[in-house]
Parts: structure tokens; C-alpha cells; sequence
């Protein structure tokens, strides 16, 4: 009995950019951040949770984008912030 997260309908972006610069919030206030998500509604690039400034989870609750990958190497899982929930990459 696992949760589902209901709003994979709002995933429109699920391929990273070619090219990762960082956490878009964080150059332009050059910040630091420790991991980065990729927002899954716009493609845009946050900084995680573990980060300083949690752009990543900020822009999601401003813009009520909800769900957001992992943009390390490697890592394909998503995270829904409204359902605090981890999606597994999987056939979409
Ligand atoms: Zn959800
Ligand atoms: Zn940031
Ligand atoms: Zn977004």
C-alpha cells in the first residue's frame, strides 16, 4: 500500500537541459546550494532542501508546481512537494 502522486498531470518537462549552469536563484544572488531539482511544470532549476535558500521548494509553492526531479548525474527520481512524496522514475 503505497501513496500515488495525483498530480502527474502537471509534469510537462521531465528531460534535463543539456547544459546545468546551477541554481538559476542562487547565480543571480550568488548564493550556494547543495543539490539541484529540475521543476517538472517549467523545467526551471532549483537548489534542494539541503540547500541554503530551498529555491527549488520555494519556487514550487509559488508558482504551485508540484513536482520536481533530481538534476544530479545519475539521478532520475522526482519529489512531490504538496504530497511529500518521492516518485520513482519509471516508463512515462
Ligand atoms: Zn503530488
Ligand atoms: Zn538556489
Ligand atoms: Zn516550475
Amino acid at each position: 500500500m503505497s501513496p500515488t502522486c495525483t498530480h502527474l498531470e502537471s509534469v510537462q518537462v521531465t528531460e534535463l537541459p543539456a547544459e546545468i549552469r546551477g541554481c538559476e536563484d542562487c547565480l543571480a544572488i550568488g548564493g550556494d546550494w547543495v543539490h539541484l531539482r529540475m521543476c517538472e511544470s517549467c523545467g526551471r532549476i532549483g537548489c534542494c532542501d539541503s540547500s541554503p535558500n530551498r529555491h527549488a521548494s520555494r519556487h514550487a509553492a509559488q508558482r504551485g508546481h508540484p513536482v520536481a526531479r533530481s538534476a544530479e548525474p545519475g539521478e532520475e527520481w522526482a519529489w512531490c512537494y504538496v504530497d511529500d512524496l518521492l516518485i520513482d522514475p519509471g516508463p512515462r
